[in-house]
């Protein structure tokens, strides 16, 4: 049978490059990109995306999965679909990336870095998506699902694009049935994914971090049956589950750390967890001309990295938020 997976990881070209069953058909477009669609009529359209990051395998593995059971007929297919998995060369090396990081260079922001095959396949998936939603009448949807290197205080958490329109109802329940435990809202626009669909598709879409990473078939699936079931729930036109766990939190970054100088200090350790909680007052980072301390009574760090290359983002400060935030 057809596998998306397997294929990409082979580097092959299907000899069957479509199908179909009694209830949807099928459409390989090309490298890690397959398009579903309903014999009936469908109010909605999603991209699904996965190995943005390549060697962020669980997600890959369970959308895979969720396209295995569309084409065996095990599950209904309700929405039109565009299955994306990001990164082949990257997953084949189970790396993050080769090059550079495709999660920054979306919105033509791959103009910006040196030409490589990352900036090559960001242009390529910002023109599979654009095709997708083309003359769409539909609802529009695009879930990025990743997983995080380092530890998090709060494991699950959506990442939702700035843009100036109220963000989807219908996504906001979705996210909360996904049992995710945070959501953070962007206060600028970026590079990544989810933003471009946002932005140049109005897509309601959202980055997805969904816990750590291992390598293929290392992955405890059970860990992620939450957004398994929000996500097929999605795709068949189900009710959502019943949310079961806390309450949902919700942050908005309030600061970005731009690294400006090779003396770049930032007074956190290596191995500090996302959603560490940092006490007003605290030196947090320095700089020549600059340092910047907590402003709030609490703030929370999320993806510390003071590695990065300089003018590009080594941090997020981020302050709780009202859920009025998000209309
Ligand atoms: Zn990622």
């Amino acid at each position: 049978m057809f596998d998306l997976l397997a294929l990409t990881l082979a580097g092959q070209v299907p000899i069957e490059q479509q199908g179909e069953n009694a209830n949807l058909h099928w459409h390989w477009l090309g490298e890690g990109l397959l398009e579903i669609t309903p014999q009936q009529d469908y109010r909605q359209a999603v991209v699904l995306s996965a190995g943005i990051h390549g060697n962020e395998t669980a997600p890959i593995e369970l959308l895979n999965q969720l396209v295995n059971d569309l084409l065996s007929g095990s599950r209904t297919l309700a929405v039109r679909l565009l299955v994306v998995l990001g990164n082949p060369a990257a997953m084949r090396a189970g790396k993050r990336y080769l090059h550079s990081d495709m999660n920054r260079m979306f919105g033509g922001r791959y103009r910006d870095f040196d030409h490589s095959g990352e900036t090559a396949r960001a242009q390529q998936l910002e023109q599979a998506i654009a095709e997708f939603f083309a003359d769409e009448d539909a609802a529009r949807f695009h879930y990025d699902l990743h997983t995080a290197i380092r530890d998090s205080r709060l494991p699950r958490f959506g990442i939702l694009p700035f843009q100036t329109r109220p963000y989807s109802a219908e996504m906001l329940a979705l996210l909360d049935a996904a049992e995710l435990d945070a959501l953070v809202i962007h206060s600028a626009p970026g590079g990544t994914f989810s933003h471009f669909s946002s932005e140049h598709a109005g897509a309601a879409s959202c980055t997805l971090e969904l816990g750590k990473a291992r390598p293929f078939g290392s992955n405890d699936l059970q860990q992620f049956a939450a957004i398994n079931r929000a996500l097929q729930t999605a795709v068949s036109n189900e009710p959502l589950p019943q949310r079961a766990g806390d309450t949902l939190r919700l942050f908005r970054v309030e600061r970005s750390l731009i690294k400006r100088s090779e003396d770049f200090r930032l007074h956190l350790s290596d191995d500090t967890a996302n959603f560490t909680e940092l006490k007003q007052g605290t030196l947090l980072c320095e700089q020549p001309g600059e340092e910047y301390r907590v402003q709030h009574a609490s703030e929370w760090i999320l993806f510390p990295n003071p590695g990065v290359a300089l003018g590009l983002r080594a941090g997020m400060v981020l302050i709780e938020a009202p859920r009025s935030t998000l209309y």
